[in-house]
């Protein structure tokens, strides 16, 4: 896998044509157990790995034995929660025993919109991640109606590469990249191996490839792809019909690149230095030398907070003689903040009655 040694964080998207056998509607486990061995391959050289799958409501329509044309949303709803059961324990057979442990993240567009739910989820994957857990990624579809679903597996697979700063997102697709046009219904379009930047003749080129089983199309794989981008992500689309498709990556099959100018630390950095502040925070002189040497901000060194802001908002930090210092994501509450400033972490539970997140401001979420 020597060609994937610089990410360090894959991400790789599972549609459901790959998974589940169109015609028979079974598990297609021969391919399955090609791609844990080739991301056991990935886990043995350090590299953290998290799959968002598709599959649910294909496996769970075949097993409710429902007709092949478009089911309606009830039926999709039950078939992904009676798919959903078995499309977990595919992976955890096909990966346990290579001595991967595996884990269920359910999903819906509200746990990437609203800010609580969306630092929650990225707290539970990163901390998987770091317990060297694969964690296996789908839309909770039996609660997500038409309002609140991401709808498609690529859009849901970029925003999660965001929210754990993934490096490299891996689309295994039943198309083999992106074309000028739309190469089934025209001759002369032609693959494009590396793209740094997407373009709006890309986009008005880009014509529809979902089938039956699978919801995205070329268009929702470049949306895919800039929300991947500008969170400093690379993406790949591949074919992902192939005995070891990751193996086959790595050795230069045919593919496209959309390669993220940015680092994913980089481009979280950008973002929070965009935000509208919601408050202000003076530190002590502890505070401001511990912030320089990289650590995070604690609650004792708080002289003063003020705003009006929920968990997840962004602050400046000033030191005492009204210097700006930087700006950062808040761990708390207004209401939380004000009772822990100033406090020593060990006395947070005592305080509020519940453990808390430690550090008021993450150094992973300060811009200094
Ligand atoms: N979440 C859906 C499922 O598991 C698939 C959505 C998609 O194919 O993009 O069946």
């Amino acid at each position: 896998m020597a060609a994937l040694n610089s990410y360090k964080r894959i991400i790789i998207k599972i549609g459901s044509a790959l998974l589940v056998d169109s015609v028979t509607g079974d598990l297609r486990t021969d391919w399955l157990r090609g791609l844990a061995a080739d991301i056991a391959d990935l886990k043995l050289q350090g590299h953290k790995v998290l799959i968002v799958s598709s599959g649910s409501i294909a496996l769970g329509r075949n097993v409710l034995r429902l007709s092949d044309g478009i089911l309606s949303l009830e039926e999709s709803q039950a078939s992904a929660a009676v798919g959903q059961i078995r499309l977990a324990q595919a992976y955890e057979a096909a990966l346990g025993p290579l001595g991967i442990k595996t884990a269920q993240i359910l999903l819906t567009l509200e746990d990437s919109t609203d800010r609580r739910r969306y630092l929650n989820s990225r707290r539970t994957m990163t901390t998987l991640l770091g317990l060297d857990v694969v964690p296996i990624v789908n839309e909770n579809d039996t609660v997500a109606t038409d309002e609140i679903r991401f709808g498609d597996n690529d859009r849901l697979a970029a925003q999660v590469a965001s929210m754990v700063e993934g490096d490299l997102l891996i689309l295994l697709s039943d198309v083999d990249g992106l074309y000028t046009g739309d190469p089934r219904i025209d001759s002369t379009a032609k693959h494009i191996p590396l793209i740094e930047k997407i373009t709006s003749e890309m986009e008005a080129g880009a014509g529809d490839t979902g089938t039956v089983s699978s919801k995205g199309g070329m268009r929702t794989k470049l949306m895919a792809a800039k929300t991947a981008m500008s969170a400093g992500c690379t993406m790949v689309i591949m074919e992902g019909d192939i005995e070891r498709p990751l193996s086959a990556l790595s050795a230069g099959v045919k593919c496209s690149w959309f390669k993220s100018a940015n680092s994913p630390n980089l481009a979280r950095k950008i973002w929070i230095s965009s935000m509208k502040p919601k408050g202000l925070i003076t530190v002590d002189v502890g505070a401001e030398a511990a912030l320089k040497l990289g650590k995070s901000l604690l609650s004792v060194g708080v002289k003063t907070i003020e705003g009006v802001f929920n968990r997840g908002d962004a602050l400046c930090i000033q030191n005492e003689l009204g210097q700006e210092l930087g700006k950062g994501l808040v761990s708390y509450d207004m209401h939380e903040a004000e009772l822990i400033s100033g406090k020593k972490t060990n006395d947070i539970a005592n305080i509020l009655g519940y453990a808390g997140r430690g550090a008021l401001i993450h150094r992973d979420d300060m811009v200094l």
